[in-house]
């Protein structure tokens, strides 16, 4: 009987550590029919060594941190700030980490041929850095960055290894030691919709505008700090425009808010918790108007530019936040504090009945069935979300915080 990696597929998180691994390159990451991926043993390679199923932290337990500290954080640089989902955290971190001619790995989203392709990536050069800044709210492979990350800490390089929990536990069952050159950040995860997903998506959205998509952002800023997207595509004369939408008002963004298309493993994912895998966590500080309520007078927390939640978890996290301070504005918080907003500090995305009908309406007709759907289902949601985001920012804000009274 041969080795089998996962008994169903809320064991599995794709996260490729066994395939990573695998001496004799047996093991490859496919679709499923829905596009989620999984490692698939080539029978005719494998030497039944038991590798694979030893290095995987998922079905094994990964060890997990109390948080120690936590805070509110902006990054002082702007440009940098601009081009970050949240506060900017990350890329501060990962800036000092390339001034200490380390590497960062993180990940990025690709387009070829209009078609993304989002994957982790290792940066050290900060030219590169914007690459590996902002959200990208759908499964990133993992590749070889592994073995890669690897290869640098055996030459006693700095390295900062960023990605979701899942992502990190994966890195840490692969190397099997603790490295001190080593730091880790995990993102604050609800779960991941898959790339096939995502690009049928996005070739929709093509049909719709014109153009060849060059580039999505998932968490552009130009409106302020919340969830609006934009597309980049370049149209026949090779001029590129963008197209800017409220991510409510775009299924594939709606249903990944609702909870309605991640992984089968997200909904119970075992770092869905208050301890935490990675060295530092980083999220958004949602709720920061009720915790922190008097922050927002000082202009260096401005909601419209974003404001991150910081969790510390070891002490050579606090160590490195330590050495590099001058890099943000920093605020005392809590866990708590920041876990009000963010539940999946308590616990996993909860799966609804609505997830296996996006699911079946998707296996049978396609992304074109999942939009007819969700425009029939959403009709009133999405007319609610137009008109408010006709109203301006400044307004909205208001109305929020008269409405939360
Ligand atoms: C799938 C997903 C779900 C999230 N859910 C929440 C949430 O519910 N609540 C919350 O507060 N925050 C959530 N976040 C985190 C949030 O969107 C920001 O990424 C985070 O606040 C960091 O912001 P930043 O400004 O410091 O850095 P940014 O530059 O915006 O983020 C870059 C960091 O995010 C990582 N990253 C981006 N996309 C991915 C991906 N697909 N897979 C792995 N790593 C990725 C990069 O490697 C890098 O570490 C989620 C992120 C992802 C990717």
């Amino acid at each position: 009987m041969g080795i089998v990696l996962f008994e169903n597929k809320k064991s599995c998180c794709g996260c490729g550590a066994c395939a990573n691994i695998c001496p004799k390159g047996a093991i490859t990451i496919k679709p499923d029919e829905l596009g989620f991926s999984y490692p698939v043993i080539n029978s005719e390679l494998c030497v039944s060594c038991g590798a694979c199923k030893k290095v995987c932290l998922y079905q094994n337990e990964a060890p997990l941190h109390n948080p120690i500290c936590a805070y509110a954080a902006v990054n002082r640089e702007q440009t940098q700030l601009e081009k970050s989902a949240s506060g900017g955290v990350f890329a501060a971190i990962a800036t000092y980490i390339v001034e200490k001619r380390g590497i960062i790995f993180g990940a990025t989203l690709d387009f070829e041929n209009g078609h993304p392709i989002a994957h982790l990536i290792g940066v050290e050069d900060l030219n590169q850095l914007s690459r590996i800044q902002g959200s990208k709210y759908v499964q990133c492979a993992v590749e070889e960055t592994y073995k890669q990350a690897k290869k640098y800490l055996d030459e006693e390089r700095k390295v900062l290894f960023s990605g979701t929990p899942c992502q990190i536990a994966g890195l840490y069952g692969y190397l099997k030691k603790n490295y001190s050159n080593l730091w880790t950040i995990d993102v604050i995860c609800h779960g991941v919709p898959n790339q096939k997903f995502f690009d049928d998506f996005i070739s929709l959205e093509r049909k719709n505008h014109g153009g060849l998509p060059i580039g999505y952002s998932f968490r552009d800023k130009k409106r302020g700090w919340g969830m609006n997207t934009r597309l980049d595509l370049k149209g026949s004369s090779g001029k590129a425009k963008s197209v800017y939408t409220p991510a409510r008002l775009t299924s594939y963004n709606t249903l990944f808010l609702d909870g309605d298309t991640y992984r089968e493993n997200c909904y119970e994912c075992p770092y869905a918790c208050k301890k935490r895998v990675a060295d530092i966590t980083i999220g958004d500080f949602w709720g920061i108007e009720h915790e922190h309520h008097e922050l927002l007078r000082k202009a260096e927390f401005d909601e419209k530019k974003g404001i991150s939640c910081v969790i510390v978890n070891t002490p050579k996290g606090m160590e490195l936040l330590g050495e590099m301070k001058q890099k943000f504005y920093l605020c005392e918080s809590s866990f708590e504090k920041i876990a009000n907003k963010n539940g999946q500090l308590n616990h996993p995305s909860v799966q609804s009945d609505r997830r296996k009908v996006v699911m079946e309406v998707y296996r049978k007709l396609g992304y074109d069935g999942v939009e007819k759907w969700f425009h029939k289902k959403y009709k009133k949601q999405i007319a609610i979300h137009s008109i408010y985001n006709a109203i301006p920012r400044k307004i909205r804000i208001a109305l929020k915080s008269v409405l939360q009274r």
